[in-house]
């Protein structure tokens, strides 16, 4: 059974909505507050969190960075408001995905699906090393060797190169980057990839002009390339 943590300080949206998610077979555990929630995270070890970033106590993304220190699990943040750049940041914060209020239980169970698939335990085939020439990338650590040297990314930059990598030769369009690995529909957000890609190319040691792994393609959008 599907384990939902809520943390909500509004009274009548946390009781509506653990009421909703418990009709639909989820058990769910609710909490008003940010510190109430790293507690809840170790006992009641849930399949994910779904996160009200404003809380009185805490501020939602302090919260995301703690849950983060402690693990995977999970995180789809809650925000009133349908502000881009504040996504992004969250996103790139460690965040899985978003909800942007008033939400209905049935939004929430599709999105943390969506989530789960993507990147739980129950992806068999999902966690599956792959190796692009010299680069090693494995998904379930989350590592990355280049030519036998450890790369530190951040994780979105982990999700971009994954996302490529899994796509070798493909051309992919910074359309579908920004709603597969952002989870964000298409509107102005394209500096979001370009920015994240040109991270990238650094910590591969290579350049738009001098690409080895990462070719843009004009117009359109990138291509990852075996070099050998
Ligand atoms: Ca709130």
């Amino acid at each position: 059974m599907l384990r939902i943590l809520l943390v909500e300080d509004d009274d009548d949206i946390r009781a509506g909505l653990s009421r909703a998610l418990t009709n639909q077979g989820v058990t769910v555990a609710a909490v008003a507050r940010g510190a109430d929630a790293l507690g809840r995270l170790a006992e009641f070890a849930p399949d994910a969190v779904i996160l009200d970033l404003g809380l009185p106590d805490l501020d939602g993304s302090d919260v995301l960075a703690m849950i983060r220190s402690l693990g995977q699990v999970p995180v789809l943040v809650a925000t009133a408001r349908d502000d881009e750049r504040e996504i992004v940041r969250l996103l790139d914060a460690g965040a899985d995905d978003y909800l942007v209020k008033p939400y209905s239980a049935a939004q929430v169970l599709a999105r943390v699906r969506a989530v789960l698939r993507r990147g739980g335990p129950g992806a068999e085939k999902e966690s599956a090393t792959v190796t692009v020439a010299d680069l090693v990338i494995d998904p379930q650590g989350r590592e990355v060797e280049l030519a036998g040297e450890r790369i530190v990314l951040t994780r979105k930059e982990f999700d971009l190169l994954l996302y490529l990598a899994r796509r070798v030769g493909e051309v992919v369009s910074k359309h579908d980057l920004l709603a597969d690995v952002w989870n964000l529909p298409w509107g102005g957000g394209d500096r979001t990839v370009d920015v994240h890609v040109s991270w990238l190319r650094r910590k591969l040691g290579e350049t738009a002009a001098e690409p080895r792994f990462l070719h843009s393609v004009r117009g359109v959008g990138l291509k990852m390339v075996d070099p050998t």
